[in-house]
């Protein structure tokens, strides 16, 4: 199961293998901010696992509306701007396990901080997006190396893989 772990680990910090450039060029929704009641948030005990893809992942909460089931993925801190490519990247593939776990697609998922809520539209672009990605990504699982594609100091001191990592910059 170590891929399944690597796969996670490199969706939380998909920023690090994008450039801003081709995170552009893939069109990403900008996310819209919305109000939300966590009332009928109900917690998600199980992962949800996507067999063809060998993704799993478990969104913070999932909730129905209009027959939907919406992701919801909560992160500490006071929101951006806008939200990060990595954020809205880990929501999208919330939403393709949720579309493939019970069959309904969810129009937009949820990115809850702090302070704001956005709502991502889980558009046919959003998902090609991150397919190709998740294929790109399992091409890189069998390279011996991967280089770096940073040169920022800070995120290698906050990385859970920097005692293992022979590229850290701390
Ligand atoms: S420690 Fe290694 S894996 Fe972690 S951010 Fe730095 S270079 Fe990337």
């Amino acid at each position: 199961m170590l891929y399944i772990t690597l796969l996670l680990f490199v969706i939380a910090l998909i920023f690090f293998w994008r450039s801003n450039r081709q995170q552009k060029e893939a069109g990403l929704p900008g996310g819209r901010i919305i109000y939300t009641d966590t009332h009928g948030w109900g917690k998600v005990e199980k992962p949800l696992f996507y067999a063809a893809m060998e993704l799993t992942g478990k969104p913070d909460y999932l909730v129905q509306q209009n027959g939907k089931i919406i992701p919801v993925e909560v992160k500490s801190g006071r929101a951006p701007e806008t939200p990060y490519d990595s954020h809205i990247y880990q929501l999208a593939s919330y939403c393709l396990l949720v579309e493939k776990t019970y069959g309904t697609r969810p129009p937009y998922g949820i990115i809850h901080y702090e302070n704001r809520d956005f709502a991502i539209d889980y558009t046919r672009e959003l998902e090609n997006a991150l397919i190709d990605l998740l294929v790109e990504m399992k091409r890189d699982e069998i390279k011996k190396d991967v280089p770096r594609s940073h040169e920022q100091a800070g995120r290698c001191a906050k990385c859970g893989f920097r005692n293992h990592c022979d590229q850290s910059l701390v």
